[in-house]
């Protein structure tokens, strides 16, 4: 008989049974939030989350939680506007805090190439309905008071504001929904890794784990900076490249930051957290490593990069800093869908810009799974698209923004 935890609790992780209807390998948002939406919206509960180390403890406690759609491709504006608009009703839904805070975002631009590109953001975002507008010198100042405009050799010229943007607590997004799925029957199997998978013909058979071997209907792979290690245990090759990004965060001051401010030339962007913090991050480092160490160096040209801007923080501290594991696809964009085996599935390619889409990746694949049909939403990101060549060229989605 399985025990259910108490209201906001995390359960504790029970015996491993021999099968499940779904295995979700990688207990993150993304992890998370799907069987949720299995749990919840298709009634699936014969379900586990098998993850190697402690719930959401990858790139969902690693992230900067930008929460934006001011993307340049359609296909992902519609996609990460409803994750977006999911997001804003996250905590009523879930009955759980979330932080969640509309802060706007602010992305500068310092010469007349990257003013035209934003220009184009701005008009993919208003052709899809989402509020985007370009903003000049005179607005940058009453929006963000504090921000020096006149950085040497690269004076601020304009700007692409998008008013919806937000930041939420990202422990929270990834403990609530594995509660309330915990609560509908889900299992959560925490220091529980998958080691190697059997594959029969077109059909995984068998997961082996440090806990014991485990069958499945369905597998899904939500593991992240991980994606083409695991995917590799069914004889699968992602075109995807792992990179660490790194970041970091000043002691608390009181709150003088409302929006999220990301400048392109300077490849920093900083926000200031509910706690008063500022958030600090900018581009993956140069080469490809599976490591999650920090490097001064880079601590420094982002220490550089946020003084241009706010040339009066010389004097915070910086508190803590940190790195994940991302995984980069070569159009920015993820890979959702079914692989090339029938009953495996990829939520993968989500590199330094998955935290916002987590609610909309486990909405859309538990409707696929389902359903074992792909919802418009997704299709464009299937993994198929590298073979038929129909990339979803995404530029909105990295350098500084996030
Ligand atoms: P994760 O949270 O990493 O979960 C995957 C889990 O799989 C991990 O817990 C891991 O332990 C587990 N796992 C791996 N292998 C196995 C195995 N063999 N067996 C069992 N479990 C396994 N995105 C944004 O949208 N906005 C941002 O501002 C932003 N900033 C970022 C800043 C940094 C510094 C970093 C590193 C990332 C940032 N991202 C951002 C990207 C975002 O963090 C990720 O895309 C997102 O968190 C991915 O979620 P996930 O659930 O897929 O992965």
């Amino acid at each position: 008989s399985r025990r259910y935890p108490e209201r906001n609790e995390i359960p504790r992780t029970p015996d491993l049974r021999s099968h499940y209807d779904v295995v979700i390998i990688g207990g993150g948002g993304h992890g998370a939030s799907l069987a949720y939406h299995l749990a919840k919206h298709h009634g699936i509960t014969n379900v586990a989350i098998l993850e190697k180390g402690y719930l959401g403890g990858g790139n969902t406690a690693r992230n900067t939680t930008v929460i934006r759609s001011n993307y340049t491709d359609q296909r992902s504006i519609r996609f990460y506007a409803k994750a977006l608009r999911l997001y804003e009703s996250l905590a009523n839904e879930l009955d759980y805090n979330m932080m969640y805070s509309r802060r706007g975002q602010l992305t500068l631009s310092h010469s007349d190439g990257v003013s035209r590109s934003l220009r184009l953001r701005a008009d993919a975002g208003d052709f899809c309905g989402e509020a985007n507008e370009i903003v000049d010198r005179q607005q940058i100042r009453s929006l963000v008071p504090s921000l020096n405009l006149d950085i040497k050799g690269m004076p601020v010229l304009c700007g692409l504001w998008h008013p919806s943007a937000a930041i939420a607590r990202h422990d929270a997004v990834v403990w609530g929904y594995a509660i309330r799925a915990c609560e509908r029957g889900v299992e959560l199997h925490q220091r529980t890794e998958v080691l190697g998978m059997e594959v029969s013909g077109d059909r995984v058979t068998r997961l082996r784990t440090n806990r014991g071997d485990v069958s499945a209907g369905t597998v899904v792979q939500c593991v992240a900076g991980y994606s083409s290690v695991v995917a590799k245990m069914v004889g699968l090759k992602l075109p995807i490249r792992s990179y660490p990004l790194q970041a970091m965060v000043t002691h608390p001051v009181k709150p003088f930051l409302n929006p999220m401010v990301s400048s392109t030339a300077l490849h920093c962007y900083v926000s200031q957290s509910a706690r008063g913090e500022l958030v600090i991050g900018g581009g993956s480092d140069p080469y490809e490593l599976y490591n999650t160490r920090s490097t001064l160096e880079l601590k420094e040209g982002l220490a550089a990069s946020a003084l241009e801007m706010f040339p009066f923080i010389g004097e915070l501290k910086i508190l803590r800093q940190w790195a994940g594991i991302t995984d980069m696809t070569p159009d920015y964009s993820p890979i959702m869908g079914q692989g090339p085996l029938s009953n495996y599935w990829l939520d993968a390619g989500w590199g330094t810009w998955g935290f916002k889409a987590t609610p909309a990746s486990g909405f859309f694949l538990a409707k696929a799974i389902s359903e074992n049909r792909i919802a418009d939403e997704i299709r464009p990101f299937q993994l198929s698209r590298f073979h038929s060549f129909d990339l979803v060229n995404e530029m909105g989605a990295t350098a500084a923004s996030h």
